[in-house]
Protein backbone atom coordinates (compact mmCIF):
# COMPACT_ATOMS: atom_id res chain seq x y z
CA UNK A 1 0.00 0.00 0.00
CA UNK A 2 1.42 3.58 -0.60
CA UNK A 3 -0.52 6.95 -0.13
CA UNK A 4 0.81 9.84 -1.68
CA UNK A 5 0.28 13.62 -0.48
CA UNK A 6 1.79 16.74 -1.24
CA UNK A 7 2.54 19.68 1.34
CA UNK A 8 4.66 22.33 -0.30
CA UNK A 9 7.68 21.68 -1.30
CA UNK A 10 7.44 17.99 0.18
CA UNK A 11 5.95 15.00 -1.05
CA UNK A 12 4.37 12.58 1.66
CA UNK A 13 4.46 8.68 0.43
CA UNK A 14 2.58 6.85 3.50
CA UNK A 15 3.67 2.92 2.64
CA UNK A 16 3.14 -0.70 4.45
CA UNK A 17 2.57 -4.20 3.76
CA UNK A 18 -0.75 -4.81 2.74
CA UNK A 19 -2.29 -8.01 4.07
CA UNK A 20 -5.79 -8.34 1.96
CA UNK A 21 -7.46 -5.14 3.68
CA UNK A 22 -5.63 -4.88 6.67
CA UNK A 23 -2.20 -2.67 6.65
CA UNK A 24 -0.82 -3.14 10.15
CA UNK A 25 1.56 -0.06 10.42
CA UNK A 26 2.57 2.30 7.98
CA UNK A 27 5.44 4.57 7.71
CA UNK A 28 6.48 7.92 6.32
CA UNK A 29 8.99 8.94 3.50
CA UNK A 30 9.58 12.03 2.25
CA UNK A 31 10.86 13.66 -0.41
CA UNK A 32 12.03 17.26 -0.60
CA UNK A 33 13.60 18.72 -3.85
CA UNK A 34 15.43 15.93 -4.66
CA UNK A 35 16.48 14.61 -1.55
CA UNK A 36 14.54 11.50 0.36
CA UNK A 37 14.18 11.11 3.52
CA UNK A 38 14.09 7.72 4.46
CA UNK A 39 13.35 4.85 1.93
CA UNK A 40 10.44 2.92 4.10
CA UNK A 41 9.66 -0.34 3.96
CA UNK A 42 10.91 -3.17 1.67
CA UNK A 43 6.96 -4.57 1.20
CA UNK A 44 5.88 -1.62 -0.78
CA UNK A 45 8.69 -1.42 -2.92
CA UNK A 46 7.17 -1.69 -6.62
CA UNK A 47 4.60 0.81 -5.63
CA UNK A 48 7.32 3.46 -4.15
CA UNK A 49 9.35 3.01 -7.06
CA UNK A 50 6.89 3.18 -9.33
CA UNK A 51 5.42 6.22 -7.35
CA UNK A 52 9.30 7.81 -8.12
CA UNK A 53 9.12 7.03 -11.84
CA UNK A 54 8.54 10.73 -12.75
CA UNK A 55 10.90 11.87 -9.54
CA UNK A 56 14.74 12.34 -9.40
CA UNK A 57 16.55 11.30 -6.67
CA UNK A 58 19.99 12.41 -5.87
CA UNK A 59 20.19 11.94 -1.94
CA UNK A 60 18.89 10.09 0.30
CA UNK A 61 19.06 10.80 3.92
CA UNK A 62 17.94 8.16 6.81
CA UNK A 63 16.78 9.43 10.23
CA UNK A 64 18.05 5.85 11.36
CA UNK A 65 18.37 2.28 10.85
CA UNK A 66 15.83 0.82 11.66
CA UNK A 67 14.42 -2.03 8.82
CA UNK A 68 11.29 0.33 7.94
CA UNK A 69 13.38 3.08 7.38
CA UNK A 70 15.95 1.81 4.66
CA UNK A 71 13.99 -0.68 3.26
CA UNK A 72 14.40 0.71 -0.14
CA UNK A 73 17.73 2.39 0.40
CA UNK A 74 19.44 -0.34 -2.30
CA UNK A 75 16.68 -0.19 -4.88
CA UNK A 76 16.90 3.75 -4.87
CA UNK A 77 20.63 4.16 -4.96
CA UNK A 78 20.84 1.56 -7.47
CA UNK A 79 17.88 3.09 -9.86
CA UNK A 80 18.69 6.71 -9.46
CA UNK A 81 22.77 6.53 -8.41
CA UNK A 82 21.67 8.81 -5.30
CA UNK A 83 24.30 8.82 -2.44
CA UNK A 84 23.03 7.90 0.66
CA UNK A 85 23.82 9.15 4.12
CA UNK A 86 23.27 8.13 7.75
CA UNK A 87 24.86 8.77 11.47
CA UNK A 88 27.91 7.18 11.30
CA UNK A 89 26.21 4.72 14.65
CA UNK A 90 23.85 3.75 11.91
CA UNK A 91 26.57 2.61 8.92
CA UNK A 92 27.21 -0.97 10.33
CA UNK A 93 23.60 -1.91 10.82
CA UNK A 94 22.76 -0.61 7.24
CA UNK A 95 25.79 -2.48 5.31
CA UNK A 96 24.69 -5.25 7.75
CA UNK A 97 21.01 -5.38 8.09
CA UNK A 98 21.15 -8.61 10.12
CA UNK A 99 22.49 -6.93 12.92
CA UNK A 100 19.19 -5.06 13.27
CA UNK A 101 18.43 -8.57 15.29
CA UNK A 102 15.08 -8.32 13.75
CA UNK A 103 12.19 -10.17 15.21
CA UNK A 104 9.80 -12.47 13.77
CA UNK A 105 6.94 -9.73 13.94
CA UNK A 106 9.06 -7.39 12.69
CA UNK A 107 9.89 -9.53 9.34
CA UNK A 108 6.18 -10.15 9.29
CA UNK A 109 5.57 -6.28 8.93
CA UNK A 110 8.13 -4.68 7.52
CA UNK A 111 10.99 -7.89 5.74
CA UNK A 112 14.45 -7.43 6.08
CA UNK A 113 16.11 -4.71 4.25
CA UNK A 114 18.98 -5.41 1.63
CA UNK A 115 22.53 -4.07 2.27
CA UNK A 116 23.79 -1.11 1.43
CA UNK A 117 26.66 1.22 2.45
CA UNK A 118 26.02 4.95 3.10
CA UNK A 119 28.35 7.89 4.27
CA UNK A 120 28.57 9.61 7.78
CA UNK A 121 26.29 12.35 7.75
CA UNK A 122 28.27 15.92 9.12
CA UNK A 123 26.13 19.05 11.17
CA UNK A 124 24.70 20.04 7.95
CA UNK A 125 24.08 18.74 4.27
CA UNK A 126 23.22 20.71 1.12
CA UNK A 127 21.36 19.69 -1.32
CA UNK A 128 20.09 21.63 -4.65
CA UNK A 129 20.18 24.84 -2.72
CA UNK A 130 18.15 23.60 0.27
CA UNK A 131 20.88 22.78 3.60
CA UNK A 132 19.41 20.65 6.71
CA UNK A 133 20.43 20.97 9.84
CA UNK A 134 21.36 17.23 11.27
CA UNK A 135 20.41 17.40 14.63
CA UNK A 136 20.67 14.48 16.95
CA UNK A 137 18.17 13.04 19.22
CA UNK A 138 18.83 9.52 20.56
CA UNK A 139 16.65 7.42 22.75
CA UNK A 140 14.75 5.99 20.24
CA UNK A 141 18.03 4.21 18.64
CA UNK A 142 21.71 4.81 18.85
CA UNK A 143 22.27 7.22 15.63
CA UNK A 144 19.11 8.69 15.02
CA UNK A 145 19.04 12.32 14.02
CA UNK A 146 16.67 15.01 12.79
CA UNK A 147 16.88 17.07 10.23
CA UNK A 148 15.77 20.51 10.16
CA UNK A 149 15.54 23.00 7.20
CA UNK A 150 15.76 26.41 8.85
CA UNK A 151 13.98 28.76 5.97
CA UNK A 152 10.74 26.84 6.13
CA UNK A 153 11.30 25.40 9.44
CA UNK A 154 10.27 21.85 8.47
CA UNK A 155 11.80 19.35 10.58
CA UNK A 156 11.69 15.35 9.85
CA UNK A 157 11.62 13.83 13.10
CA UNK A 158 12.17 10.46 11.95
CA UNK A 159 10.97 8.11 15.13
CA UNK A 160 11.75 10.84 17.79
CA UNK A 161 8.03 12.27 17.77
CA UNK A 162 5.49 9.76 16.78
CA UNK A 163 2.60 11.57 18.80
CA UNK A 164 2.27 13.52 21.88
CA UNK A 165 1.11 10.22 24.25
CA UNK A 166 3.73 7.86 24.89
CA UNK A 167 1.68 4.33 26.21
CA UNK A 168 4.57 1.91 24.48
CA UNK A 169 8.37 1.82 24.30
CA UNK A 170 10.79 -0.80 22.86
CA UNK A 171 12.67 -2.67 25.07
CA UNK A 172 15.79 -0.79 24.09
CA UNK A 173 14.05 2.74 23.91
CA UNK A 174 15.15 5.35 26.50
CA UNK A 175 12.43 7.60 28.02
CA UNK A 176 14.84 10.35 29.42
CA UNK A 177 16.97 10.30 26.21
CA UNK A 178 13.90 10.75 24.24
CA UNK A 179 13.22 13.85 26.64
CA UNK A 180 16.01 14.98 26.83
CA UNK A 181 15.86 15.10 22.45
CA UNK A 182 12.74 16.53 22.66
CA UNK A 183 13.48 18.96 24.65
CA UNK A 184 16.56 20.07 22.56
CA UNK A 185 14.65 20.23 19.35
CA UNK A 186 12.25 22.49 21.25
CA UNK A 187 14.55 25.41 20.96
CA UNK A 188 13.84 25.63 17.31
CA UNK A 189 11.07 27.73 15.35
CA UNK A 190 9.24 24.88 13.86
CA UNK A 191 6.86 25.19 11.60
CA UNK A 192 6.22 21.32 10.21
CA UNK A 193 6.69 18.62 11.68
CA UNK A 194 7.39 15.37 9.29
CA UNK A 195 7.00 12.50 11.55
CA UNK A 196 7.56 8.74 10.55
CA UNK A 197 4.41 7.80 12.09
CA UNK A 198 1.94 10.57 12.13
CA UNK A 199 3.10 12.25 8.59
CA UNK A 200 2.58 15.91 8.62
CA UNK A 201 1.63 17.43 12.21
CA UNK A 202 0.90 21.35 11.37
CA UNK A 203 2.15 24.13 14.13
CA UNK A 204 5.18 21.50 14.86
CA UNK A 205 6.63 23.93 18.23
CA UNK A 206 3.48 23.60 20.10
CA UNK A 207 3.27 20.00 19.26
CA UNK A 208 6.99 19.14 20.65
CA UNK A 209 5.98 21.79 23.93
CA UNK A 210 2.52 19.19 24.40
CA UNK A 211 4.54 16.16 24.12
CA UNK A 212 7.07 17.46 26.52
CA UNK A 213 4.19 17.84 29.12
CA UNK A 214 2.78 15.10 28.08
CA UNK A 215 6.15 13.29 29.54
CA UNK A 216 6.58 15.25 32.48
CA UNK A 217 2.97 14.97 33.70
CA UNK A 218 3.69 10.93 32.89
CA UNK A 219 6.93 11.16 34.45
CA UNK A 220 5.83 13.31 37.84
CA UNK A 221 2.91 10.33 38.41
CA UNK A 222 5.00 7.28 37.99
CA UNK A 223 7.47 8.42 40.41
CA UNK A 224 5.33 9.55 43.02
CA UNK A 225 3.10 6.14 43.02
CA UNK A 226 6.76 4.81 43.27
CA UNK A 227 6.81 6.89 46.48
CA UNK A 228 3.92 5.25 47.41
CA UNK A 229 5.29 1.87 47.50
CA UNK A 230 3.71 0.42 44.26
CA UNK A 231 5.66 -2.24 42.40
CA UNK A 232 6.70 -1.04 38.93
CA UNK A 233 3.53 -3.38 37.76
CA UNK A 234 0.85 -1.75 39.91
CA UNK A 235 2.15 1.78 38.64
CA UNK A 236 1.79 0.46 35.02
CA UNK A 237 -1.39 -1.05 35.72
CA UNK A 238 -2.99 2.24 37.33
CA UNK A 239 -1.87 4.94 34.86
CA UNK A 240 -1.42 2.85 31.75
CA UNK A 241 -4.00 -0.16 32.41
CA UNK A 242 -2.96 -3.91 31.39
CA UNK A 243 -1.37 -4.43 28.09
CA UNK A 244 -2.74 -4.78 24.97
CA UNK A 245 -2.18 -6.30 21.65
CA UNK A 246 0.54 -3.92 21.34
CA UNK A 247 2.61 -6.34 23.52
CA UNK A 248 1.14 -9.83 22.78
CA UNK A 249 1.60 -9.03 18.90
CA UNK A 250 5.43 -7.59 19.73
CA UNK A 251 6.20 -10.81 21.93
CA UNK A 252 6.71 -7.98 24.49
CA UNK A 253 8.98 -5.63 22.65
CA UNK A 254 6.79 -2.92 22.43
CA UNK A 255 4.76 -2.54 25.81
CA UNK A 256 3.79 0.04 28.63
CA UNK A 257 5.72 -1.40 31.06
CA UNK A 258 8.39 -0.67 29.48
CA UNK A 259 7.64 3.36 29.72
CA UNK A 260 7.33 2.91 33.32
CA UNK A 261 10.60 0.74 33.80
CA UNK A 262 12.09 2.81 31.43
CA UNK A 263 11.25 5.97 33.40
CA UNK A 264 12.13 4.33 36.95
CA UNK A 265 15.30 3.49 35.69
CA UNK A 266 16.27 6.70 34.18
CA UNK A 267 15.26 7.71 38.05
CA UNK A 268 17.97 5.63 39.40
CA UNK A 269 20.64 6.87 37.01
CA UNK A 270 19.67 11.03 37.33
CA UNK A 271 18.03 11.03 41.35
CA UNK A 272 16.18 14.42 41.92
CA UNK A 273 17.93 16.52 44.14
ZN1 LIG B 1 12.56 3.39 14.40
Amino acid sequence: MIKIRTYGEVTAFCMGRSIGPLVPYRVYAFLMGNTLIDTGTAYARDEFMAALRTKRVSTVINTHQHEDHIGNNTVVHDAFGAAVYAHEDCLPYMADPAALKLKAYQRFVWGLPERCSGSPLGKSISCDGTTLQVIPSPGHSVGHVCLYEEKTGGLFTGDIFCGRAVRYLRRDEDFEEILSSLKNLARLDISTIFCSLKGIVNDGSAAIAAKIACMEDLKRQVRELADTGLSPREIRIRILGYEDAMHYLTAAHFSKQHVIDSILAGRAETPCL
